[in-house]
């Protein structure tokens, strides 16, 4: 299997999309089990009540198991808490169980409320010797203290969009918080990637909607744009992502071509930089 650059720090990308069923936890397990493929050590951040992403790492997340929500609300080192996933031996995932529902209520009293993940996070990465080449972190649908979190936790932010009539209402929504996060909480935040998702080709709708997303973001948005199939949306319920479920498919094809993109892009930027 091919080996990916690796990048020269830890990345740490939300997925964020305050709209549901666009396709975030779809991108974040298998980008991660595309990465984990080629050669990058990943974590998975599931901090969605639904826990769907650590299903699909097939990863306990029943109420008993701890999970995120004590990480955030009582202070649990994530150590206690990674989990490694069914889908490959470089890919682990921390857990959301269905407490994280009430999280969003229980972070309002406690302080530094905004800066919970991201402490837990740093204080991992930096005790651990490169612990990991990538964290992605999969966001519920909604602009709350739990997605604050995330944002504050991250560098970049990755925004998957569906490819059809209502795509970029709310857009403008969620890249005024960005800013705003940018501005008060994260200066290091940046709208880094954007992907395409669920795409038809058959109608002019979707590349219409393609268009113009790559119009607004040229730079962001990533060449390779995933397919609407069946295998992907079939994947989860085996506990896998895409690419092990059927590693010939679109699907998983599509995936691991936006997995090597990111990858070089954030060696290039990086070395850009510098
Ligand atoms: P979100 O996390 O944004 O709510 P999901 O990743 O859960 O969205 O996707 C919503 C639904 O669409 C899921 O049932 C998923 O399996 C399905 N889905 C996601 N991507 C694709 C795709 N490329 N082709 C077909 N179905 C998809
Ligand atoms: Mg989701």
């Amino acid at each position: 299997e091919s080996v990916l650059p690796l990048p020269p720090a830890t990345r740490v990308l939300t997925i964020s999309n305050q709209k549901g069923g666009v396709g975030k936890t779809t991108t974040a397990v298998n980008l991660a089990a595309a990465l984990a493929r080629s050669g990058a050590k990943v974590l998975v951040i599931d901090l969605d009540p639904q826990g769907n992403a650590s299903t699909a790492l097939g990863v306990d997340h029943r109420s008993e198991q701890k999970s995120v929500y004590e990480v955030l609300v009582a202070d649990l080192a994530l150590a206690e808490v990674i989990r490694p996933s069914t889908e490959h031996e470089r890919l682990d995932c921390v857990p959301a169980t269905i407490h994280l529902a009430g999280a969003e209520i229980e972070l309002v009293s406690l302080v530094a409320r905004e800066q919970r993940l991201r402490r837990a996070l740093d204080t991992h990465l930096a005790t651990m010797e490169r612990a990991y080449d990538y964290v992605f972190i999969d966001c519920p649908p909604s602009l709350g203290l739990l997605t604050i979190n995330a944002f504050v936790a991250a560098r970049e932010v990755l925004i998957p969009i569906q490819c059809e009539y209502y795509a970029l209402e709310g857009l403008s929504q969620l890249l005024s918080n960005i800013e705003l996060i940018e501005k008060h909480l994260n200066p290091e935040l940046r709208l880094s990637t954007i992907l395409l998702t669920m795409y038809d080709s058959r109608t002019n709708l979707a590349q219409q909607v393609a268009q113009e997303v790559r119009d607004h973001f040229p730079v962001q948005t990533l060449q390779t744009i995933i397919p609407r199939s069946v295998r992907v949306s079939e994947a989860p319920s085996y506990g896998q992502s895409v690419i092990s479920y059927d590693f010939a498919s679109t699907g998983s094809l599509s995936y691991r071509e936006a997995a090597a993109e990111i990858a070089r892009r954030g060696a290039v930027t990086t070395e850009e930089s510098n």
